[in-house]
């Protein structure tokens, strides 16, 4: 598209909103993976886009990435577009090309500065374990020219009344491993499964809690619906040579790695946040309990409650806001965000928005936003049911001003 013509889809859809930007669902498939059937994605469209392709088990979130998935990816796959007016489905423009085009007025000055929207945010959707990996950070991807990737990973309780088959994750390995130990593994690469899970620890998952994975932990994400958070890139080194049955190609391990380091198992294992991996209080330092904000009992009151479920990271972070039925709330972030409605219907500032039931492929939804940095000071939530609470989450880049420095700690949820 020319680019005054997308200037002016993109005015108006700023107009429409008041600074606030409908999104369309962004779909992504993934080969060799089982959905797990829990992203409103009507079963019948789990493989619209060709057996070859994989199974749709990720909705991508107010993504500027495109999916990085071999020859065959479509080139505007994994990204997100603005939609102007959803009834005629006719005008849209990419988030990417939006924020390329008018960054200031979609993100404001603070994060311009940081060269964009560098989250990408996604719902994750697997019956069945992922293998044992790691990503590398800034200073190792930027060998092979991308960038590191810290993820953190939320489960709602709204989207998880089914967990399959393996709901607890591996992160880090057991104390007391060596990086021989590592190095044997990854040397027996060739002779079926590498026995890489007998040095690592796993743990339960559970609704409404999260963690915090930075570069450099290794990690096998359970079977879980994950509201994911993630710096934008896709680097990734697996380091289990065998799952579920199936051998890993080798290059799964290098993909990532300077050729000249392929073959060199010191290289590759001193890619590991060594210290992070073994540490004995593993969990107690990257599991995250939501926290309240504001006094919980004065918003309740007020008709909502808002939490922190992802804190503690410097890449990113995300909140819940429930309001309660026939509520109204003001909310005020300092910062752009998209958003997601995940149970009721209501309002934001003045778009209606719901969450589906049952998605087909293609179809338009109401439940994903843009809130741009300038509408974001003052947004005002109405929960039209008189019946059903009205959940959203909401994703930031790095740097939410608001972002508590404080120590976890419970609350009743
Ligand atoms: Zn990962």
């Amino acid at each position: 598209m020319p680019r005054t013509d997308a200037l002016n889809v993109l005015e108006r859809a700023l107009e429409m909103g008041a600074g606030i930007l409908r999104l369309a669902p962004t779909w992504v498939p993934r080969v060799a993976m089982i959905p797990g059937g829990r992203l409103q994605l009507d079963p019948r469209d789990l493989y619209a886009l060709g057996p070859d392709r994989g199974a749709i088990d990720e909705r991508w979130l107010a993504s500027t990435t495109q999916a990085d998935n071999g020859p065959a990816t479509p080139e505007d796959e994994g990204l997100s577009y603005i939609m102007v007016e959803p009834e005629l489905g006719t005008e849209r423009i990419l988030l990417r090309d939006a924020i390329d085009l008018a960054g200031d007025k979609i993100l404001g000055t603070a994060v311009r500065e940081n060269g964009g929207w560098n989250v990408l945010t996604k719902f994750f959707d697997t019956a069945e374990p992922i293998p044992f990996h790691m990503h590398p950070d800034d200073a190792q991807a930027g060998k092979v020219g991308k960038s590191g990737k810290a993820e953190a990973y939320y489960f709602p309780p709204q989207l998880n009344a089914v967990h399959h088959r393996f709901p607890l994750t591996y992160f880090g390995l057991q104390p007391g491993t060596t990086p021989d130990d590592i190095k044997g593994c990854l040397e027996r690469w060739d002779e079926g499964d590498n026995q890489i899970l007998d040095h690592s620890r796993n743990y339960a998952l559970e609704p409404g809690t999260a963690w915090d994975v930075p570069a450099g932990i290794l990690h096998a994400p359970g079977t879980l619906l994950t509201y994911e958070l993630q710096q934008a890139s896709d680097v990734v080194a697996v380091f289990q040579s065998s799952h579920a049955g199936r051998p890993m190609p080798r290059e799964m391990l290098v993909k990532d790695v300077p050729p000249e380091f392929h073959r060199d198992l010191d290289y590759i294992v001193r890619m590991l946040d060594w210290e992070k991996n073994v540490d004995s209080e593993f969990e107690r330092h990257r599991r995250i309990e939501s926290m309240p904000i504001g006094d919980l009992e004065v918003t309740r009151k007020e008709g909502y409650q808002e939490l922190w479920i992802i804190h503690g990271s410097p890449c990113f972070s995300a909140k819940e806001l429930i309001v309660f039925p026939g509520q109204t709330a003001t909310l005020q972030d300092h910062a752009a965000y998209g958003l997601i409605v995940i149970q009721g219907r209501g309002r934001v500032g003045s778009l209606p928005v719901e969450s589906p039931t049952r998605i087909r492929f293609g179809e338009m939804t109401a439940d994903e936003l843009f809130v741009t940095a300038a509408a974001a000071s003052n947004v005002t939530v109405m929960n039209e049911s008189d019946n059903e609470e009205l959940v959203v989450l909401k994703h930031f880049d790095s740097g939410h001003p608001g972002l508590p420095s404080i120590q976890n700690q419970k609350i009743e949820r």
